[in-house]
């Protein structure tokens, strides 16, 4: 029961989990319906800014420094020198930011469906975008999936599939097809991560789903790295990768301890101790 009747709360309803989580709200700042989906900005009392799409939760000013030093900095560790990544949705500019902060990277496409998700990110998340202008940045506006399946074999190091959740335009990220084109846009050593939702919510309808698809697509190996995520369902999240090459256990750990940039979450110990797997996991 909510009894706090003076305050706007926006609360994204998660009906198939039976939860919901919400934030105080100072005000709607945007909203609007793109070609693709419906983007809603708004200002809160604690997180900053808040976008949703779809009436779920995208990023707050708060916490998704969690979500996208994870999807970027653990696969980016693992390629022995990655210099060529490739980041399939991920609007905001967030990942593409992390990603710019690895001295070895010389050139980073972010291939988002809706140029709207930029725009908005870079009027009301200014600090995600500070590395747009990047001479090694370079923003693509189309489909992610076709842009995979004409992407020229060999020619990526690091694929970082930061998506929406698997339905509407998002639903082809998570198949096996897509894994294979991602497989032959690989390098021999390349890597790719793909966000994967809630360890606790979607481990036997999503996160297994996805390892057997990962490897049917050829993969060698592939392991989930789950992470706090206040805003989304369950506040748990995960990022599950694979390893054209095999093992995606190890990393470079002194790279990663004596990494030259900041980070607010991702060092070498969380960076192993997300390697570390729940009981629930195995099998
Ligand atoms: N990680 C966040 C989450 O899980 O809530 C999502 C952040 S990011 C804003 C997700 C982006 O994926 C959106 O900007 C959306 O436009 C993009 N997207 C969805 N389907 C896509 C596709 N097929 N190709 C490229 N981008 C896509």
């Amino acid at each position: 029961m909510i009894t706090d009747s003076d305050a706007n709360w926006f609360t994204e309803i998660y009906s198939q989990g039976g939860c919901a989580y919400s934030l105080q709200i100072r005000e709607k700042l945007h909203e609007e319906q793109s070609p693709y989906q419906r983007i809603e900005i708004y200002a809160t009392t604690h997180f900053g800014n808040l976008m949703v799409i779809d009436g779920c939760y995208m990023l707050t000013t708060r916490d998704n420094f969690l979500y996208h030093e994870m999807m970027s900095h653990p696969a980016l560790f693992t390629h022995p020198n990655p210099r060529r990544v490739a980041i399939i949705g991920g609007g905001d500019c967030g990942t593409l930011r992390e990603v710019l902060k690895h001295p070895s990277v010389e050139h980073a496409l972010q291939v988002d469906i809706d140029e709207r998700v930029t725009r908005l990110a870079e009027q009301y998340f200014p600090e995600l975008c500070e590395s747009n202008g990047d001479p090694r940045a370079e923003l693509y506006f189309g489909d992610g999936i076709q842009w995979m399946k004409d992407a020229e074999p060999g020619s990526v190091d690091v694929i970082i599939v930061d998506s929406t959740d698997p339905v509407g335009p998002a639903e082809g990220l998570f198949t096996e097809a897509f894994f294979r084109d991602c497989h032959r846009a690989l390098g021999e050593q390349g890597v790719m991560v793909q966000q994967s939702e809630s360890p606790l919510l979607h481990y036997e309808s999503i996160i297994q789903p996805l390892h057997r698809a990962m490897r049917a697509a050829g993969f060698a190996d592939s392991v989930t790295l789950p992470f706090p995520q206040p805003c989304y369902p369950s506040g748990w999240w995960s990022a599950t990768m694979a390893g054209k090459g095999g093992d995606v256990l190890s990393f470079r750990v002194t790279d990663a301890g004596q990494k030259t940039f900041a980070t607010r979450y991702y060092n070498a110990a969380i960076h192993q101790g997300a390697l570390a797997q729940p009981e629930f996991f195995q099998g």
